[in-house]
């Protein structure tokens, strides 16, 4: 696969154009508890890889100024970056402020969420109830590019596949550019998902997200928390390696390489990596799909 060039892209590009043409990979940060200096080095290693962005997740709740921040570094090590945003717990009033904010520090793409109900439902805001609406409040009132999440095995609140579909496609008619995935481990699954959402004639790129496994502990929260299938073989290895840290990184490694590769030969769009901060496995899966 060494035709996989990764080529760099400018920065400022919007994620309507980064797929135009090109396949691109991209990484998934969060803003870090304590001390953004880990994750400038975890960036280095990425930067290396030529990602044509990084997006930042957005956390609820007071944290705007040190994702800022953060954004501010990123963009000055010469990294695109595109932030998440979650609209369920803002009013309109605060969405129109953090929009313009995030567009004066020249940001070009965001990922438009509902973000999941909080337990305290004297949070919730009522300005906004689903993502569709922010989508269509970012596009009347930006020039933002829009990527939106979608769901390869149904969002967890969804009564079924066509139901999430239909509201899927909401988000797509009301402007969003690009789909990112939640994690799957199960390629067929991303494979049905988009013959499915094709055949309602939504035609943006689905952009696979990829999980690499560090640990079990982290493989049954996520899958647990979004109901992700564990295919037998992946189940077989985590049994296997459970109690040897460093044999189950490579495992991860090398399970993920596979669908990586498998994902390229069927031509996806791009690779979006859940790093989970750490550089080390989604950098190994790189090298390894580019030899
Ligand atoms: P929506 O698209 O609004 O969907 C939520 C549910 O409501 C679905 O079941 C859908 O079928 C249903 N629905 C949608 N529209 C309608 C409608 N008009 N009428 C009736 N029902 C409707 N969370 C964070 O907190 N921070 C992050 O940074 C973050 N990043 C993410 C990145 C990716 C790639 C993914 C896949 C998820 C991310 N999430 C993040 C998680 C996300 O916030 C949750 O999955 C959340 O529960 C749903 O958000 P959404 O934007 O998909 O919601």
């Amino acid at each position: 696969m060494n035709h996989l060039l990764f080529p760099s892209t400018n920065f400022k590009m919007k994620i309507l154009d980064i797929y135009k043409n090109k396949f691109s990979i991209s990484f998934e940060i969060f803003p870090p508890k304590d001390g953004n200096c880990l994750l400038l080095k975890e960036l280095e290693i990425l930067k290396s890889h030529n990602p044509a962005f990084v997006s930042l997740t957005y956390g609820a709740g007071g944290q705007e100024n040190k994702s800022f921040e953060l954004i501010t570094k990123i963009q000055n090590s010469g990294l695109n970056v595109m932030p998440h945003f979650t609209c369920i717990t803002s009013s309109k009033k605060n969405i129109e402020t953090h929009l313009k904010n995030i567009e004066n520090m020249g940001i070009k793409s965001i990922l438009a969420l509902r973000g999941d109900i909080p337990e305290d439902k004297e949070l919730i805001k009522h300005d906004f109830h689903y993502a569709n609406e922010l989508v269509r409040f970012i596009k009347e009132k930006t020039d933002l590019s829009i990527g939106v999440a979608g769901y390869p095995e149904t969002h967890i609140e969804s009564p079924d596949i066509k139901t999430d579909i239909e509201n899927l496609k909401r988000k797509v008619d009301a402007g969003a550019d690009i789909i990112f995935t939640q994690l799957f481990f199960d390629n067929d699954k991303y494979y049905k998902f988009v013959e499915r959402i094709n055949s309602v004639g939504i035609d943006i790129p689905v952009i696979p997200g990829i999980m690499p496994v560090i640990s079990e502990k982290q493989i049954l929260k996520m899958t647990n928390l979004a109901r992700i299938t564990i295919p037998e073989k992946l189940q077989k290895g985590i049994e296997k390696f459970r109690n040897d840290k460093k044999s189950m990184i490579e495992f991860g490694i090398e399970y993920s390489t596979a669908q990586c590769e498998d994902l390229i030969n069927s031509k996806v769009k791009g690779l979006h990596f859940f790093t989970l901060n750490k550089a080390f496995s989604s950098s190994r899966i790189l090298d390894n799909i580019r030899r």
